[in-house]
């Protein structure tokens, strides 16, 4: 499309977001609720939807949704109750979902994203909800049957819907990855959108630029990862921008995103949306969070990313580049945390995270849950590279090496005994420029006749016949009084 045409266009998003829930069991069970068991094999009457039987809450579902709600800033509701929302599907032995429609447990929530300038932007969030999952029909093993397996039927979800806050494809791809962090960081969803596990509906309406009203929003699925979101909406933007240059107009339906081709396809129009009558769960009492349980909860939460990053910046004075990197993920971040809880060296301690570790961890594809070195060696190392017994190249190249092997020596120890400890005694340190000098009497002569740069060559001659371990600061001042002569 031509970049002209684009340009008149405002895009306008709002995503809806379902976390599976790391509970043990289900949300209105005891069946386990775990990922890839036998078929069919955490299905009691309940899940079945057996008559007679009864839902039972489970108290950990409420547990993370108020942890959800407080890193989101949202407002807890005291008193709710459930819904049923009522449609026929096979893999949804009860006929309904229980869901919640008009209290749910989060509204007015916030979410800090970068957005497409740089900038930090606010997301809001409207509300998050908690409901369960249905079961899984698959299509593609069997070549004449849909064989469906009620193991997922009943596992606790949050859904979190935004407000349509976000402007471009860009601010979506931020939006999903801050919200994955989060429930990474908070323990309750694996965030894995591959396996389903997180997953996402997008809502995308244009506008002309400078408009007060949106457009006509088209629901998306059908995304199975945040790369794939991105893409159904930058497929959509520009399907819609082309409509309504041809003079047609945008109806209301959900579309289905086709990753092969990267394009959107009509499911349903609004005229053919399902009416799901909700109306309270009678099986269910109403809920009620108090405030001690809020506060309990409260008690219990971890940093949050975004805290981190803020220290990490505002206070350990690290660019908006490295608080990113080291609080992409949490175990790097916890790591991170343990090095600095032994030296306040945060950008040495910060270089080594994001250079040699991670290097080490992407080149054998491990996690840092499995890297061997403790924590505790890189505050080591960072300490007498800091107190100028090894230096940082040296450390890299010659002692980190070692570390790896022999993860639990002191790295002083290992610089020792390959006999890596800087000379900052000055007589040795004279002995090595008496022999650079003694080896260069023409760049003597040409320093000593007004060719002061030189003096960069003298200290890599230094380094060469120290073998690296001359210690630069105390070599420097040393050198140049020697050539002065
Ligand atoms: P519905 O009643 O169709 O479910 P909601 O008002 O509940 O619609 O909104 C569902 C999602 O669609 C929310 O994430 C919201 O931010 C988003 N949304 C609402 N209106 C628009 C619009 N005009 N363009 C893009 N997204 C929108
Ligand atoms: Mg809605």
């Amino acid at each position: 499309m031509e970049k002209e045409i684009r340009d008149k266009y405002q895009a306008v998003i709002g995503l809806e977001v379902h976390a599976q829930l790391l509970t043990k069991t289900k949300a209105y069970s005891s069946d386990l609720n775990e990922y890839g068991s036998r078929p069919n094999s955490n299905v009691s009457p309940i899940t079945l939807g057996h008559p007679g039987t009864l839902p039972v809450m489970n108290k950990k579902t409420i547990e993370y949704a108020i942890r959800l709600g407080l890193a989101t800033e949202s407002t807890i509701a005291d008193h709710q109750h459930f819904a049923r929302k009522n449609y026929f599907y096979p893999d949804l032995p009860k006929g309904y979902q229980i869901t919640q429609d008009t209290t749910p447990i989060c509204t007015k929530g916030k979410i800090y994203i970068q957005s497409t300038d740089g900038t930090e932007k606010e997301i809001g969030i409207t509300r998050i909800h908690m409901e369960e999952d249905a079961g899984k029909s698959i299509h593609d093993v069997d070549v004449y049957d849909t064989l469906v397996d009620l193991n997922r039927a009943g596992v606790p979800l949050l859904e979190i819907v935004s407000e349509p806050d976000l402007r471009d494809s860009d601010e979506a791809y931020n939006y999903l990855t801050e919200v994955r962090k989060l429930v990474r960081y908070l323990d309750i969803c694996d965030g894995n959108m591959e396996e389903g596990s997180l997953r996402c509906d997008a809502n995308i309406s244009v506008m002309l630029k400078g408009s007060k009203e949106f457009g006509t929003k088209v629901e998306v699925k059908n995304m199975n990862s945040i790369r794939n979101v991105q893409r159904a909406i930058e497929f959509e933007i520009t399907r819609q921008i082309e409509m309504i240059e041809k003079g047609e107009t945008i109806s209301q339906e959900t579309r289905s995103f086709d990753a092969l081709k990267g394009i959107t396809i009509s499911m349903r129009t609004k005229e053919a949306a399902n009416d799901y009558r909700y109306f309270p769960e009678p099986d269910l009492p109403p809920l009620y969070v108090s405030q001690e349980q809020i506060n309990e909860v409260k008690a219990t939460m971890p940093s949050l990313p975004r805290d981190l990053f803020l220290k990490y910046t505002k206070e350990f004075g690290l660019s908006d580049y490295d608080a990113r990197n080291l609080t992409d993920s949490k175990e790097i971040a916890l790591y991170y945390e343990e090095i600095i809880s032994s030296t306040k060296n945060f950008k040495g301690a910060a270089n080594w995270v994001m250079g040699a570790v991670k290097s080490h961890l992407n080149q054998f594809g491990i996690e840092i849950k499995d890297f061997p070195v403790p924590a505790k060696a890189i505050a080591r190392l960072v300490q007498i590279i800091d107190e100028g017994k090894i230096s940082a190249s040296i450390a890299n190249q010659k002692v980190f090496p070692v570390l790896l092997e022999k993860p639990n020596t002191d790295p002083l120890t290992i610089a020792e005994e390959l006999n890596l400890i800087q000379e900052s005694d000055s007589s040795s340190i004279q002995g090595f420029i008496d022999e650079v000098l003694r080896q260069h009497p023409n760049e003597v002569e040409r320093y000593r006749s007004g060719e002061k740069q030189l003096v960069g060559f003298f200290m890599g001659q230094l380094m060469r016949v120290s073998g690296g371990k001359a210690d630069p600061k105390a070599a420097n001042g040393l050198l140049r009084k020697s050539l002065e002569g």
